[in-house]
């Protein structure tokens, strides 16, 4: 079997790009292509778990490890570098370390915040996007707890959380932790402290069936929370949000303000490539773009669609989808080396899990419901096992969450 010697370019070292490096230095060898991974950063932290350093229950380094480690430096070249331009007709990539040229294209540059135009969001409100977001959103409360002591301001204590979505929930589940401590710490009576969620839509969780998320309100509600649901925001600034409840305009006042809410693909692909729609693109069965069977675009910043025809939908943006484009692209990149055809592609949804803080959770898991400890055991094992596929035992033993 002999392959033409091609430049496959791999951008973004997230879930969906790691996966497709670690799946090709498996099925490539160096006489096959000559691969490499551009990354903003010299580590991959996971995204999952940003919420956590959000709310100070880890240390963001705890979900880091740099690249290099996983990659086969005798396959692939690793570069540390921002993608500032993607020139899809030149086959060309610059970045701010320079130019690259490709005859494969696989871009997995993941996602970023998204604010729907809500006013002042952007400014006053802070994000879980990456790691240092997430700093960010932790220090300002840290900062606002210490401050407490000699402002005697409310507002210090006060944190809104916009939206009560998937990240939204799992942020306060985490909150319910390390705010606690942070009162120990700062000799602050825990009673004092407010944490209101604001959601626009009526459900919350709409992934769930109603019992589990009444679980989690429930759990939520009993360390604290107050859930206002069916109030949209209307505006952000710089002492909380205004929402409109009960037809009127209400504002709810708090320093530490963290949106929650919205994320989109990331913005180069509106620069790049036609007919995207918040940073994601529709993609063929195989995962190339209509038009460029050399480029597969994969993660949040693809529309991938559950079927054919008018009814069908793009599946959720998730990790688990994300691991999955991951592989099957360089599968298709194998066959494509080896003048065989494409496969298309099939998702295997084996669930979701929602924690609530590190000892608590719901989940709907091969089709089976959980809850409590036995959800929060599975979270650790999902968020292993990310580890695990990408970077193998020894990784997985030193960062993983099962010990
Ligand atoms: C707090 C939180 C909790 C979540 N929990 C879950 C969960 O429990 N389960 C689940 O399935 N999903 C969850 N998600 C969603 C999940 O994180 C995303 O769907 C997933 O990260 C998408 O993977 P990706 O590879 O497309 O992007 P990412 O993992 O975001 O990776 C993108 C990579 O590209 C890099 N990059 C970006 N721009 C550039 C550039 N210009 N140049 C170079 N490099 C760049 C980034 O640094 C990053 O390394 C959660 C998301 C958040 C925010």
């Amino acid at each position: 079997m002999s392959f033409e010697r091609q430049k496959i370019l791999v951008l973004g070292g997230g879930y969906a790009g790691l996966q497709t490096i670690s799946n090709l230095q498996k099925k490539l060898s160096f006489q096959d292509a000559d691969i490499t991974l551009i990354n903003r950063d010299e580590y991959h932290y996971e995204s999952t778990w940003l919420h956590e350093t959000a709310a100070g229950t880890i240390d963001w380094e705890r979900g880091t490890y740099p690249i290099n480690k996983v990659v086969d430096t005798q396959k692939v070249k690793f570069v540390p570098a921002a993608v500032t331009a993607i020139h899809k007709d030149e086959q060309r990539v610059e970045t701010n370390q320079g130019d690259f040229e490709y005859d494969i294209l696989v871009v997995a540059l993941g996602f970023e915040s998204e604010s729907f135009g809500i006013d002042g969001m952007d400014e006053h409100a802070h994000t879980i996007v990456d790691p240092e977001t997430a700093i960010a959103a932790r220090q300002e409360i840290e900062k606002n707890f210490a401050n407490y002591r000699s402002s005697g301001d409310e507002k210090d204590l006060s944190i809104l959380v916009g939206g009560g979505g998937f990240t939204g929930v799992e942020f306060l589940g985490e909150l319910t932790v390390s705010i606690p401590e942070l009162c120990e710490r700062y000799a602050i009576d825990k009673n004092k402290v407010k944490i209101t969620c604001v959601e626009a839509m009526p459900n919350m969780l709409p992934m769930f069936p109603e019992n589990l998320v009444d679980y989690a309100v429930n759990y939520l509600e009993d360390r604290g929370v107050e859930f206002k649901v069916g109030t949209p925001i209307i505006s952000a600034n710089e002492d909380g949000f205004v929402v409109k409840a009960d037809d009127e305009e209400q504002q709810i006042e708090a320093n530490n303000v963290i949106w929650t809410a919205g994320v989109r693909g990331n913005s180069l692909m509106e620069a790049s490539f036609d007919g995207v729609k918040r940073g994601r693109i529709v993609v063929t069965p195989d995962l190339t773009i209509e038009g460029y069977d050399n480029i597969y675009a994969i993660g949040d910043v693809a529309a991938v669609m559950n079927g054919e025809g008018e009814d069908a939908r793009p599946y959720p943006t998730t990790a688990q989808i994300a691991m999955q484009l991951g592989q099957h692209t360089a599968k298709n990149i194998a066959l494509t080396l080896n003048k065989e055809r494409r496969v298309p592609f099939e998702y295997d949804d084996k669930g979701t899990v929602c924690s609530l803080g590190p000892n608590d959770g719901i989940g709907l898991v091969f089709g089976r419901e959980i809850k409590g400890r036995k959800a929060a055991f599975m979270k650790r094992v999902i968020d292993s096992r990310a580890i695990l596929q990408v970077g193998g035992p020894m990784l997985a033993y030193s960062k993983g969450k099962l010990l």
